[in-house]
């Protein structure tokens, strides 16, 4: 039997349906081989970084075990992209759905395909916010800092906002949620 190990992967849609949109990514992943969701966090809306003349994402992170190895799982989530219509027309511009492969158990690679963990995840707060829910011990694999000092010391001042609607955990089927499904 592979191993599997736990992976982090950031989804965020800011065209279209985006919450539609990012409950069937979650679906997507799930249903794809060798990668199992095993949580999911809340929803935030955010504002957009660096292109700022765009609508406001919504964005939340999975928590996976995955027996793929770290270049064959960035290659689904980009199918995974491509399925959904993404389009790489304006760079950091306007997209149905984005996934980042964030963290890869403790990998730390960097080639021209891949980098890990993901260049940008200690400075964005619609990163650092989801990943305190699920997992608040969590520690840089390469600094040892705790999240809450890379969180202390983020310079982001961008607007991120808890999502009212249900954790896109509640879409999950109830075979593979780990807590109860709320039904109130
Ligand atoms: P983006 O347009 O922001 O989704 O960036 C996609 C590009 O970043 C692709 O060319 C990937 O090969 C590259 N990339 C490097 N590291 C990562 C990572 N950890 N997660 C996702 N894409 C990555």
């Amino acid at each position: 039997m592979k191993q599997s190990v736990p992976a982090y992967i950031g989804l965020g849609s800011n065209l279209g349906d985006r919450e539609r949109i990012l409950r069937e990514a979650f679906h997507t992943l799930d249903e794809t081989p060798g990668i199992r969701v095993l949580r999911a966090s809340s929803l935030y809306e955010t504002e957009p970084v660096d292109f700022e003349d765009q609508p406001w994402f919504l964005n939340a992170i999975v928590e996976v075990e995955t027996d793929l190895l770290p270049h064959s799982l960035l290659e689904q989530l980009q199918k995974i992209e491509a399925q959904f219509g993404r389009e790489r027309s304006v760079a950091k511009g306007p997209r149905t759905l984005d996934l980042d492969l964030l963290l890869y158990a403790d990998c730390v690679i960097e080639d021209e395909r891949l980098a890990l963990p993901h260049p940008r995840w200690r400075q964005r707060r619609f990163i650092l916010q989801p990943l305190s829910e699920l997992r608040p011990d969590f520690r840089d694999p390469v600094t040892k800092q705790s999240l809450d000092e890379i969180m202390a010391s983020c310079r982001d001042l961008k607007k991120i906002i808890k999502h009212p609607s249900r954790s896109p955990w509640f879409f999950l089927p109830a075979s593979q949620r780990l807590v109860p499904m709320d039904r109130s």
